[in-house]
């Protein structure tokens, strides 16, 4: 049995980057990966502007009386373009540009208007306050998007506010979905005895939404060879993936392997974890290759695992591993020894401030209702046995695969 790490190291090694990449109109780049490293043309502020309504002030005038005369105004958009007389101040507004020569901003309510039109200063300023300075936030040459970042609400604004128009982008990946099995049935028609609805084929497919995945819906396969030769053959032929549910378990996964040596080459392995310990990985003759376990929960489970890196790979991004915590087992839980243990758990912080999680109903790789209560993965180390509560587990929440 190979463990989720060698796993996670033979396909990592196998997969290469996109090589290719287009450029788009920022308006057109959400849900794409950047393709480049992205430079800044300009610096942000590009001028020294006011971080407060206020006065603009030379600390020097300051030094000779806490009194000043007004000499003119600058407003965001339209600068204070007059003479500065010693002992003035200008009247300024925040994103205003700072007139040559201040020092300071101070704001508003620090200040007493006097009838004959002069300013009091209560307090002397510090030198630069409230002025924010050029290239505070961006300098000009800066690298301020890498490439594999996702372009979406922040990172694109941030192009926008730098006055980039257009971006490289990596094409985006495109996944062929199948699922296997005579007992299948799409939601919406009726269950004759024997048969199941296809939960993993729409499972897989919202995933890779939100992975930003093209997804090509071959359907539902009858476990006969002719037709997965015949789907396998075009689905590798239209897609970058092709990602399979069902048919690698002992018994089908020799059916699946006669047909998928025809188009390519695919191990089949067993995995050292729970659940989904059948799963296939290999590369088509156009596309490359992952075959996921039938029983929904395990489909999911690998999915997120497994399939959720070679995507990052594929697409070009920046792949974050699963944020664990540490947290305290509120319940006993079964575990055996020999597997790394996925359950299924909904993780709170108590009164104490401390992390507490349970396991979400029985945790049979076929039992799916229970899944929906949960909000992460309590995993449990392959050498570990049954947990006993008040034991420290760790713990995945969920990403927004799952969330
Ligand atoms: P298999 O890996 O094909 O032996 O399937 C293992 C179990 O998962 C069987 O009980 C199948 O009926 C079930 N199964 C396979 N594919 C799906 C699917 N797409 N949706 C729901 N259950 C499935
Ligand atoms: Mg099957």
């Amino acid at each position: 049995m190979l463990t989720l790490d060698q796993a996670l190291e033979k396909m990592l090694t196998a997969l290469p980057r996109p090589t290719q990449h287009q450029t788009l109109a920022i308006q057109q780049a959400a849900n794409h990966i950047c393709a480049e490293d992205v430079v800044s043309p300009i610096n942000v502020p590009s001028f020294d502007n006011s971080a407060m309504d206020g006065y603009a002030v030379r600390l020097a005038d300051l030094a000779q009386s806490m009194t000043l005369s007004v000499a003119g105004k600058s407003f965001a958009g339209n600068p204070f373009n007059g003479d500065w007389m010693p002992q003035s101040a200008v009247r300024i507004m925040t994103g205003a540009m700072i007139p040559e020569g201040a020092d300071a901003v101070v704001m508003q309510e620090e200040v007493t208007l006097n009838e004959d039109g002069t300013v009091t200063f209560s307090t002397l300023p510090k030198l630069n306050q409230n002025i924010r300075r050029v290239g505070e936030d961006v300098k000009k040459g800066d690298v301020v998007l890498t490439q594999g970042t996702p372009l979406n609400s922040v990172s694109l604004p941030l192009l926008a506010s730098l006055g980039i128009a257009e971006v490289a982008v990596f094409p985006r990946l495109k996944v062929a979905v199948l699922s296997t099995g005579d007992e299948l049935v799409p939601v919406g028609q009726p269950l004759e005895q024997g048969q199941i609805y296809d939960t993993n084929r729409f499972a897989v497919k919202l995933m890779l939404e939100k992975l930003h995945c093209d997804v090509i819906d071959f359907g539902i396969l009858p476990d006969n060879q002719e037709q997965f030769e015949k789907a396998f053959v075009e689905a590798q032929s239209q897609a970058d993936l092709v990602i399979t549910s069902g048919g690698v378990s002992v018994g089908e996964a020799d059916f699946t392997k006669t047909v998928l040596e025809k188009v390519g080459s695919v191990n089949f392995w067993k995995l050292a974890i729970k659940p989904g310990k059948p799963f296939a990985f290999g590369k088509l003759e156009n596309a490359w290759f992952c075959g996921l376990p039938g029983n929904p929960v395990s489909a999911l489970v690998t999915f997120y695992q497994l399939v959720q890196p070679v995507i990052a790979r594929l697409s070009g991004a920046h792949y974050q591993c699963p944020t664990q915590l540490p947290a305290l087992a509120k319940t006993p839980m079964k575990k055996g020894v020999g597997r790394l243990d996925f359950q299924r758990g909904f993780y709170r912080v108590n009164e104490q401030g401390q992390i507490e999680v349970e396991p979400v109903g029985f945790q049979g790789s076929h039992l799916f209702s229970a899944f929906v209560k949960a909000n992460c993965f309590i995993v449990l180390e392959q050498e570990r046995g049954n947990v006993s509560a008040g034991e420290i587990v760790t713990i995945e929440p969920f990403n927004h695969l799952l969330a």
